[in-house]
């Protein structure tokens, strides 16, 4: 695998890297960097994705026939990269990165005509009803049904931990359509239109005090056949392919090395209490040592996982060490951010959100946001997989246990 980039990628990356420093607005480059979670509010991502989406690059990751880049793996890596570097919002992933290929691989032409479009204009925004409450690691005993009468599927049933489904209009869900199927066997992919009686959301606020995620309520349902993706019964089978894009899908490294920047910088300022700074500390510079090299090695890994794509094959489940060893260094590296703001790191603003300047800032903006990411990162050991569930995937299908 040869790192190194060619003139034209350098060129690319240079094109990109003027672009961002043009386009990329103040308010929408602030607001990402004091947001908790890994999913910025709609206000700021939804903004970003309109600038993106003028300039053609919102569907940086999509083939050009449903209008996107086009782009080679390589590229898409150096514009993820950029825009990490240059601190702009994250993209609207369950969008953008999990049904959206969902569409092109297993749509109809209808749906690839009707779905693609309204995610890159942003009129549609999307959540992911899979997990349920007693169905998350084990997500084929799953129990919401879907019963068709004439051409619609009746829904009944709850799903939960839904990221942002009190933003969403439209929901990509698995339901049991055939109970009496081995449980892989009788799931099925709906698109679900969420703007109908019958649904309900409940938040369910989050450690720090986000509201994020919810349960949803799903009470006699409707879902025209026509929008189901796939046969009936192929849903587990989509569902891998969804998860493989998730938890592989994107670049974690170069966030990582960003937010690790920006504390290795803000360190040099921090007193030691022993007349020193911090940044000087030996146990503070071991640590960070530490996570850098887990985000180089990361990145390596990432880089041939996008060799492997760009020479046809698909992700694999290689990605599960990619989503493992990134939820790992995630936590450790908001863990840096909490124990280098010292007692102002650990206080936890209640004030939300933080980038409309409803509060003044603890300490400094990036001490105020500190104790809620670090508590908001919790959550990356469990979401799209647990750790325990990667390992178990690492286990079975790369190392052949
Ligand atoms: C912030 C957040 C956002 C989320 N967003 C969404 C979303 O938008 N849509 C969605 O559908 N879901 C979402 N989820 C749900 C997430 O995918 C599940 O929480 C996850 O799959 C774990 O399922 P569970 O919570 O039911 O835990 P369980 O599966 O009950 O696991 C409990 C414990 O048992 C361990 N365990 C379970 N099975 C095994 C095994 N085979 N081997 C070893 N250990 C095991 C787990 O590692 C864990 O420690 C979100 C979760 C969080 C926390």
């Amino acid at each position: 695998m040869d790192i190194a980039l060619s003139p034209a990628e350098t060129a690319f990356r240079d094109e990109v890297r003027d672009f961002l420093a043009a386009s990329l607005p103040e308010a929408l480059r602030e607001g990402a960097a004091r947001t908790p979670s890994v999913f910025v509010e709609p206000e700021i991502g939804q903004e970003w994705n309109k600038v993106l989406n003028a300039q053609g690059w919102l569907g940086y990751q999509w083939p050009v026939e449903h209008g996107g880049t086009g782009w080679s793996p390589t590229e898409r890596y150096i514009f993820e990269k950029e825009c990490a570097l240059a601190g702009a919002p994250g993209l609207t992933v369950l969008a953008l990165k999990l049904v959206a290929p969902v569409i092109w691989a297993f749509g109809t032409e209808a749906q690839k005509r009707f779905y693609l479009p309204r995610i890159l204009s942003g009129e549609d925004y999307w959540c992911q009803g899979f997990s349920e409450p007693g169905s998350g690691s084990d997500l084929a005993s799953l129990q919401c049904r879907a019963q068709l009468e004439g051409d619609t599927y009746i829904v009944n049933g709850s799903k939960i931990w839904t990221t942002h489904a009190h933003h969403a209009n439209r929901m990509f869900a698995l339901v049991r359509t055939d109970p009496a199927a081995r449980k892989q066997a009788g799931i099925s992919f709906l698109l679900i239109d969420m703007a109908q009686p019958g649904i309900s959301v409940r938040p369910i606020l989050t450690l720090a005090g986000d509201h994020e995620v919810n349960q949803v309520f799903l009470e006699d349902v409707r879902v025209p056949v026509s929008d189901r993706v796939g046969e009936e019964g192929a849903g587990w089978a989509i569902a891998k392919f969804l998860l493989e894009n998730e938890r592989g899908g994107s670049c974690h490294a170069p966030k990582l090395g960003y937010d690790l920047d920006k504390i290795e910088t803000a360190a040099a300022q921090e007193p030691d209490g022993l007349g020193g700074n911090l940044a000087d500390d030996p146990q503070w510079k071991r640590r960070v040592a530490n996570a850098r090299l887990g985000v180089q090695s990361l990145e390596m890994i990432e880089l041939r996982i996008l060799d492997g794509i760009a020479k046809g094959r698909e992700p694999g489940p290689q990605t599960s060490l990619c989503k493992l060893l990134a939820s790992n260094l995630r936590q450790e590296v908001d863990g840096l951010a909490v124990d280098l703001y010292g007692a102002a790191g650990l206080q936890l603003d209640p004030a939300r959100p933080f980038y409309v300047g409803n509060t003044a800032p603890l300490h400094s903006p990036e001490a105020q946001a500190a104790a809620a990411r670090y508590l908001n990162s919790r959550a990356w050991t469990i979401f799209g997989g647990t750790n325990e569930v990667q390992l178990g995937i690492i286990a079975k299908t790369v190392l052949g246990l």
